[in-house]
């Protein structure tokens, strides 16, 4: 299949929020009343997809949802902000991904959370294999750590294969993460704990956060980027003239009400600049402010911002 230069394929999660905000956490055996409820579209493989979609990205979703209402609602949601989703599966007898979010007044809009992937779990080397295809006809492929490691391995393997930019987010965090699977990638991109859990490193300040990403760059990817929340993002790049470029590239001081997303708004919000052409250093400083806009938001998908938004806001 030819090439799309600027077609993003997202491998990867969906999961469906579900989300109590109460006065304090139950106790165990205890029933306690919420106060309020919302629901939302998540997982991280679908909110980088909504995120690059929003920008005018070209995006196709392959992902696997139950056969249940949550697939529906996580389905139209991705559609409505412009993501392809025809090869998201319904899988006959499962559940789609959930997660039962407890949010406490007591304990300061801390959360307590229950994920339970169903479906995601079914996403397997063949699974990437069924959609060799259409992630070769990719101009980036982008990848998260919410599925079983060996699917998305495979399918960053089949990307780095047909030449197509492979980035991974290895989100959430996981110390028991299979990094052989970072010889396949050419863009990483990690918060200070995934960075840690990959290179053994703790990377709490900017300094920090170099010696990891340098530590990474040692790994396979030619690009390592180290997001660190409202002090903004490092970039680490490996350029056959110069050797490795560090760039230190700020947040914007903002209110923050909701950070949930605020990575996955970073790493969509990345792709679907790159994709357009941007330089990499100009998209991370974009991508840096795009994203600290999203935690002024509440929500996940809710909060991130559309193109005609963006431009709207003068950004
Ligand atoms: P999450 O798990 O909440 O999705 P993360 O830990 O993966 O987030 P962060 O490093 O916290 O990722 O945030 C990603 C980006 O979002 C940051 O680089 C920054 O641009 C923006 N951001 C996050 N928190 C804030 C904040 N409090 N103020 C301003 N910007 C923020």
């Amino acid at each position: 299949m030819a090439r799309d230069r600027k077609k993003i394929v997202v491998f990867g999660s969906i999961v469906h929020d579900l989300i109590s905000y109460t006065s304090r956490f139950p106790r165990p055996g205890e029933s306690i009343r919420g106060k309020s409820f919302q629901q939302g579209a998540g997982g991280k493989g679908a909110n980088q997809a909504v995120a690059a979609a929003l920008l005018g990205a070209q995006v196709s979703m392959i992902g696997k949802v139950g056969d249940d209402i949550f697939a529906d609602f996580n389905i139209a949601s991705m559609g409505k902000a412009g993501v392809e989703t025809s090869a998201v599966e319904r899988m006959p007898g499962s559940t789609t991904g959930t997660a039962t979010i407890t949010v406490s007044e007591e304990a300061g809009g801390e959360n307590s959370i229950v994920v339970t992937l169903g479906a995601n779990m079914e996403m397997s080397p063949e699974a990437a294999e069924k959609a060799e295809s259409m992630i070769a006809s990719a101009a980036i492929l982008l990848c998260q750590a919410e599925i079983p490691d060996a699917a998305t391995k495979k399918a960053l393997e089949i990307g780095s294969k047909h030449g197509v930019t492979t980035f991974l987010n290895p989100a959430p965090g996981d110390p028991n993460l299979d990094k052989s699977m970072l010889t396949f990638v050419d863009i990483i991109c990690t918060n200070e704990n995934e960075a840690e859990f990959i290179t053994g490193i703790a990377a709490p300040t900017p300094v920090e956060a170099e010696k990891a990403a340098r530590a990474m760059l040692e790994r396979g990817p030619r690009v390592a980027i180290i997001t660190l929340g409202p002090r903004g993002c490092l970039l680490a790049e490996r350029t056959a003239a110069d050797g490795i470029i560090v760039s230190f590239l700020p947040g914007e001081r903002v209110k923050a009400v909701d950070t949930t997303g605020a990575g996955d708004c970073f790493c969509g919000t990345l792709v679907a600049l790159l994709s357009s052409g941007i330089s990499l250093k100009e998209a991370a400083a974009r991508a840096t402010k795009i994203a600290s806009l999203s935690v002024m938001k509440r929500g996940t998908q809710s909060s991130y911002s559309s193109r005609v938004e963006l431009i709207a806001a003068g950004r």
